[in-house]
């Protein structure tokens, strides 16, 4: 059986356990979230932040929140871009949070898997590529995050999909008119603020 660590890529960071009890984290979907989606974007030079996001992720920090990104990105399967250009992305957005609210992300777990794709090491059926969960089980048992009090912020159906398919509250946060209908119970708003708000309401960290 292949291991995750050869399909998945995750972060190599020890896990950062600093007592027995597991963590609670908000797992962050990456584009529409982080960083406006602007379609494929891979250029370290386009990276930018979406409004509210360095203030609404350093709230959720000194609240006490594991902020690790889970992020589908089939651009590489498909040829667009490499995995190299992803982490140089994902670095790029780790240096303008540090600059302007003085935080990191706890690691990016990226799936560069599509079964459309066209580059041969990365056109697979995955286990990885959201709705499935195996990068949020990457990052739990990296970090020891406690599943049922997290949660995780996305853009797409997908996201809220993965989310309730791990047990993590799911939570939208989308400017469309047209809300998804779901089949579980879903939190949606339309700024990443309103979504910090109600995690404040919500949780007992
Ligand atoms: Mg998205
Ligand atoms: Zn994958």
């Amino acid at each position: 059986m292949p291991s995750m660590k050869r399909t998945a890529f995750g972060s190599t960071k020890k896990p950062k356990v600093y007592n027995q009890q597991a963590r609670a984290a908000v797992f962050l979907d990456r584009d529409g979230i982080i960083n406006p989606d602007t379609g494929y974007a891979f250029r370290p030079d386009d990276a930018e932040l979406e409004i509210g996001v360095a203030l609404g992720l350093s709230t959720l920090k000194k609240m006490g929140f594991l902020l690790p990104v889970i992020t589908n990105q089939s651009g590489v399967a498909r040829g667009y871009y490499s995995l190299y250009d992803v982490f140089a992305f994902n670095q790029k957005l780790n240096f303008i949070l540090q600059k302007e609210a003085q935080i990191s992300l706890d690691g990016f777990y990226i799936c560069p898997h599509f079964s459309g794709g066209i580059i041969p090491q990365y056109k697979a059926e995955c286990l990885c590529r959201k709705p499935k969960t195996a990068l949020i089980e990457m990052a739990r048992d990296e970090f020891n995050i406690d599943l049922t009090r997290s949660f995780f912020i996305g853009d797409k159906v997908s996201d809220a999909q993965c989310a309730h398919n791990a047990s993590i509250s799911p939570i939208l946060v989308t400017k469309e008119k047209k809300l998804p209908s779901l089949d579980f119970a879903c939190a949606i708003f339309s700024s990443l603020k309103d979504a910090v708000k109600y995690i404040k309401k919500n949780t007992q960290i």
